[in-house]
């Protein structure tokens, strides 16, 4: 238990020791921008736009409450019904108003980048939006998955009939989060691709436009999500079970399932669409 919470704490150290590379800044003293003469227009090139630091700002302040609230509905009103609004809210802002970018998914790259790169530094504000899911998920479990996150919630508003997987297929597809984790690094570390960016399979919905592939993509990744609760989050997300499903094991606090009440029927665990639900363990802990 020691080891994963000097892990999550790594994590932080390794996004701030990120932020804090000089490398990029020195850089660009050494060598300042040309100034053009002629009339030409630099076209824009980053998509979408760099947003003024004041909105950054606000952006980190919106997903700072908003795990709040998710860990507050989680631990203390236990309410689907409230977590599935705050989902809905945190749709709107963090996909379609913030069209899926920054992410902690796709700030896994920042940071590696900002660690194995010479001169790329990771902004502030990215490498917050990487580290608070961590240290919620290491106080209050993942409320980021549960509430704030727009992919899962994405794939939350379609289910219409979840269908129960079989737990082998579950367990196998399981391995592949942390594979898809590894590739991420790599291609990272060799400046290759950005893998997680490149094929996120819901970015092309939240900026309404995309390349026909991925939006075929993530038509499928969405038709399916209606009939298997989050194949997304359970079988390729990187960030989900790789980071935060092992910070969580450790968490301060975490839900349970009314403890005194449960009489170990079961039913929960095998009702439950997303495979999520433990069966009570001898020492009497039932856990989600
Ligand atoms: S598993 Fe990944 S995609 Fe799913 S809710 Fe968690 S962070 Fe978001």
């Amino acid at each position: 238990m020691k080891a994963l919470k000097a892990i999550i704490i790594a994590l932080c150290l390794l996004a701030a020791a990120a932020v804090l590379a000089p490398g990029q800044a020195a850089a660009q003293r050494r060598f300042p921008a040309p100034q053009f003469e002629a009339p030409y227009e630099m076209p824009e090139t980053a998509w979408p736009a760099a947003r003024a630091m004041s909105r950054e700002v606000v952006d980190v302040a919106v997903l700072f409450v908003a795990l709040g609230v998710a860990a507050y509905i989680a631990l203390k009103a236990r309410s689907r019904r409230a977590m599935f609004v705050l989902s809905v809210l945190a749709l709107a802002y963090f996909g379609f108003y913030r069209r899926g970018c920054v992410c902690p998914i796709g700030a896994i790259q920042n940071v590696t980048a900002g660690l194995a790169l010479p001169g790329y530094v990771v902004p502030v504000t990215v490498a917050l939006f990487f580290a608070l899911p961590l240290v919620f998920a290491l106080l209050f479990g993942r409320v980021f998955c549960s509430g704030v996150c727009p992919l899962g919630a994405i794939q939350e508003v379609v289910l219409i009939k979840p269908v129960r997987v079989p737990q082998w297929l579950d367990r196998t597809l399981g391995v592949v989060p942390f594979l898809y984790l590894g590739a991420a690094v790599m291609f990272t570390v060799t400046d290759t691709l950005w893998i997680i960016c490149r094929y996120d399979p819901f970015v092309a919905f939240f900026r309404l436009g995309g390349d026909f592939p991925m939006l075929i993509a993530g038509g499928v990744v969405l038709i399916s999500s209606a009939f298997i609760g989050r194949p997304y989050c359970r079988w390729l997300c990187p960030y989900g079970v790789p980071l935060l499903g092992t910070v969580s094991r450790v968490s301060w606090r975490r839900t349970s399932i009314t403890p005194d009440e449960c009489v170990n029927c079961t039913l929960c665990h095998k009702a439950c669409p997303y495979g999520a639900i433990e069966p009570k363990t001898p020492e009497g802990v039932h856990e989600a």
